[in-house]
This record gives structure tokens, C-alpha cells and sequence, in this order.
């Protein structure tokens, strides 16, 4: 009996060969499927050898876990999902879409050879940062500017460049940390500069700074608090007074903003927030920022500022470690013409953030459409456009809450957190929002085409469901 079983446990190569796991082969490489199917194919020998009562055919067996084992691991890879989670720069997801106009730029370097670092002039060698360095002046009225791989990068450049084996006044309400990976005490140590921490958590005086100054000072160093907010009794110096005093004492005013905002935005809450040029003519001479947050481009850091310092970083030996890649420098001299021809309102992240309510009513009652129309004989699912609450993200604006819509799901025989783990392992993942055992999708970070994407989704999670579960 059990001979008979273990014989019908199909062979290695007749799983391989099925199209589930051809079509998985193409995401995973042929080698890692065999090595998933040989774990199922593992389970079920030592299952019949244990006894177990298996109520399916055995070949059907391995196909049906087959197919989910490799659903699973694949939904792991790097690879294209939705996101549903009104979150708009949301880090863990790459932050932000690139425009048409970037992806076309990318396209057309990607493949080829191109004028990287080449003069076609004078056919000599020339910089990487050309391509940018140009358009980031015009649009924040900076002297001069570097691209490295992103922020952190800038921040620790800049420092390193400025102020290493000198000191650093900071104040302590802005010794903050950013994802969990950026401490800017941390930073500041890595650069060899001494950080001299003044003021309290909330309230750091002109006059602080001052008494903190020595000799062996080299800058200001003034921190966007990014994604906290002291509230109540607060006090902070102003960019402009803090520009004074270091002018006065031969000292620079280095600023690290975080999220680049380049223009105004269009929101209630964002007026408060200022942009690149505001800092620099406020009086900061090196300000750092993030391409791929408020900017709305692809990862980068930008160094902008005068250009005798902005000059001494290039000639600094970690801008050779933190140098931009091509195709990042294709999207984001794309995304910047975009800001210089009128064009920035059409930047995915910026479209996201400033779509109105009523847009984004219309858009969550086409979803709900959508999915209550999607043919399936389990649909236990009850749709409703309900209001929901979004989020900037990344870092900014943590306390502000953008007025959104979106498709709130209830299933008769799923939970909701067996919902959101099946849309998350689609093989077009969705990522919906779960909160207070609710499951919504929020659509105000609904790109082109997303909400079809979700309902092919829901149309696959259903005839996943439609046999009760095997495993
Ligand atoms: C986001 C942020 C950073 C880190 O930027 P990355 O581009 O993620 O490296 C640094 N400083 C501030 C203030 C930030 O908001």
C-alpha cells in the first residue's frame, strides 16, 4: 500500500515540466525551483510514510503545494507591486514611480554605450555630474552641486569633506535618526568630525550655538527633524540667524533637509516646508537632499551649495565610492527638465500628493466597480468607498494627514489578515492598508492600470480559495 502510494508521487522532472513551474523558472531560475519542488516532493514521502490520510490524488497534491511554495517564493523577488497603502513615499516600496519622461531616459541609455564621462567635443574625459550639475543650479539657485548615490551619502561627504577632525555644533532636538539605518550622531562620528550637541531636545537658542563655538569649529549643521515633531513649548534659531553667526565667525552652515522639496507644493499643510532655494538664500552654503522623496525622482543625493566647497568634495576620495550610475543619472536629469519646463505637476509623486478629493472619490468608486464585477463563484466579499486617511511619507510631514478615499473589503470566509496576506502573494502583489481588522485599499497611490491590476488579483485569490485549503 504505502509502495503504491510513494510510487505515485510524481517525479522531479514531471513537476518541472508543468507550465506553473516553467512560468516560475523564468522569475526564480530553474535551479530554485528544484530545490522548492524537492522540499514538497520531501514532505509528501515522509507524509505517506507516516500514515497520513491524504484525501486528494497524490500527483494533484504536489502540483496544487507545488504552485504555492513557488507562488510564495517568488512573491519575495524584486518586482513590480501595488501600492495600496496611501502611502504615498513609501520607502519599503521603493518610493517613488518614476515619470514617463525618466523611464524613457533610462531606456535609452541602459542598453548602449553612452556620453557618460566623455566630451564628444574634445573627445577627452569629462565628469558624470555634467549631466546634472547644470540643471540643479537653475533650479535652486545653488553656485554649484555633486549627485552621489543618495542622502546619507551627501550628508556623510559633505562632513567628511568640511569638517573632519573639527568640531560640529548641533542642535539636540535635531540629533535625529531616519529609518532606522540613518542616526545622525552615528553619521557625524563616520565622518571624524566631533559633534558638539547644544540646546535641549526642544529648545536650542542662537545664543547656544554661539558659547559652543572654539576654535576648532568648522560648521553649523541645522537637521530637517524630517519625521518627528516636538510640539508644545518649543524654541529654535532661525536659518537666517544661524546664517549670521557662522558668517561672522568664518564658519559654514551645512543643512541637511532631507526631502528635497524643489517647488511649492500644492497642499495646506506643505507651505511650512521649505524648498532648496528658500535654504540657500536663507543663508545655508551646503544644503543636502534626497532625489527620490518630495523631488519625486530616482535614488540619489545632492550636494548643493558655493562652489568652493561644493569644489573640495569633488576632489574628495568617497565620492569615487558613492558616484551615480548612469541610468539614475538618465532619470534624474529627466525628472529635473521636468521642473524646468513647467512640467513638475506631472511627477508621479507630486501628481499622488496633490490629487483633490473628488478625484479621488471617482477613482475609489471605479475600483469598487471594478471589483464587485469580478466573476467568482466565492465572492463573499462586501465592497464599500469609505474615507480614509493618507500619508507623504518618507519622512515627511509625519503629523499631516491627507484626505483620501478608498475600497474597504470584508470576506464572509477570509479574516481580514488571511485577505491581506493573499493580496500581498499575488502574483501581482497588492498591498492593501489593515487597520482596526478592517482591509482597504487606498487609491490615491494607485498608479495607471492599478485598479485593473487589483481586480486580475482578486480574480486569482478567489480561484485559490475556491478548494479548501491543502496544506
Ligand atoms: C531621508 C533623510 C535622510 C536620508 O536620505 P536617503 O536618501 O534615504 O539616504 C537624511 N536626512 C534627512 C533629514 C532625511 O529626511
Amino acid at each position: 500500500m504505502i509502495n503504491d502510494l510513494l510510487r505515485s508521487i510524481p517525479a522531479m522532472e514531471e513537476l518541472l515540466s508543468t507550465p506553473g513551474a516553467l512560468e516560475f523558472s523564468a522569475l526564480l531560475g530553474r535551479e530554485e525551483v528544484k530545490i522548492i519542488l524537492a522540499e514538497v516532493l520531501n514532505k509528501i514521502r515522509q507524509e505517506v510514510w507516516d500514515g497520513m490520510n491524504l484525501t486528494q490524488p497524490i500527483s494533484e497534491i504536489a502540483a496544487k503545494r507545488a504552485e504555492q511554495l513557488l507562488r510564495k517564493k517568488a512573491a519575495r523577488t524584486l518586482k513590480s507591486v501595488v501600492n495600496a497603502t496611501g502611502v504615498v513615499i513609501h520607502t519599503n516600496l521603493g518610493r517613488s514611480p518614476l515619470a514617463p519622461e525618466a523611464i524613457r531616459a533610462v531606456h535609452a541609455v541602459a542598453g548602449t554605450y553612452s556620453s557618460l564621462e566623455y566630451d564628444p567635443e574634445t573627445g577627452a574625459r569629462s565628469e558624470r555630474n555634467n549631466h546634472v550639475e547644470g540643471l540643479i543650479c537653475r533650479i535652486t539657485g545653488a553656485e554649484a552641486a555633486l549627485a552621489v548615490n543618495n542622502n546619507a551619502a551627501g550628508v556623510l561627504l559633505a562632513l567628511s569633506s568640511l569638517a573632519a577632525g573639527r568640531e560640529i555644533i548641533v542642535s539636540s532636538g535635531e540629533l535625529v535618526e531616519i529609518g532606522g539605518s540613518f542616526r545622525i550622531p552615528d553619521i557625524l562620528a563616520f565622518s571624524g568630525a566631533k559633534m558638539i550637541a547644544v540646546g535641549c531636545t526642544n529648545s536650542t537658542r542662537l545664543e547656544d550655538y554661539r558659547r559652543a563655538i572654539s576654535p576648532n569649529t568648522a560648521a553649523l549643521l541645522k537637521v530637517h527633524p524630517s519625521n518627528y515633531r516636538v510640539e508644545g513649548f518649543t524654541a529654535s534659531t532661525t536659518r537666517e540667524d544661524l546664517a549670521d553667526l557662522a558668517d561672522s565667525r568664518g564658519l559654514v552652515l551645512m543643512e541637511d533637509l532631507g526631502s528635497g522639496l524643489l517647488c511649492p507644493l500644492n497642499l495646506p499643510f506643505a507651505k511650512r516646508e521649505h524648498s532648496v532655494r528658500d535654504c540657500l538664500q536663507g543663508g545655508s552654503r551646503i544644503v543636502t537632499f534626497s532625489g527620490d522623496k518630495l523631488l519625486g525622482g530616482p535614488q540619489v543625493g545632492v550636494i548643493a551649495g558655493s562652489k568652493d566647497l561644493i569644489d573640495r568634495m569633488r576632489k574628495h576620495q568617497l565620492l569615487r565610492a558613492f558616484r551615480v550610475d548612469k541610468m539614475t543619472l538618465a532619470a534624474f536629469r529627466a525628472t529635473l527638465l521636468m521642473y524646468l519646463t513647467g512640467k513638475a505637476g506631472e511627477i508621479p509623486t507630486l501628481k499622488m500628493l496633490e490629487r483633490d478629493k473628488k478625484t479621488l472619490r471617482k477613482k475609489a468608486q471605479y475600483l469598487c466597480r471594478l471589483l464587485r464585477n469580478v466573476p467568482a463563484k466565492a465572492s463573499d466579499c462586501d465592497f464599500s468607498v469609505v474615507e480614509t486617511q493618507d500619508l507623504v511619507g518618507g519622512g515627511a510631514f509625519p503629523t499631516d494627514l491627507l484626505e483620501g478615499f478608498g475600497v474597504r473589503i470584508r470576506s464572509l470566509s477570509l479574516s481580514p489578515e488571511r485577505l491581506a496576506g493573499a493580496l500581498r502573494t499575488a502574483s501581482l502583489p497588492v498591498l492593501p492598508e489593515v487597520r482596526n481588522g478592517q482591509v482597504i485599499l487606498h487609491v490615491r497611490t494607485l498608479l495607471e492600470g492599478d485598479e485593473k491590476r487589483i481586480a486580475l488579483s482578486f480574480e486569482e485569490i478567489w480561484e485559490n480559495f475556491q478548494e479548501p485549503a491543502i496544506l
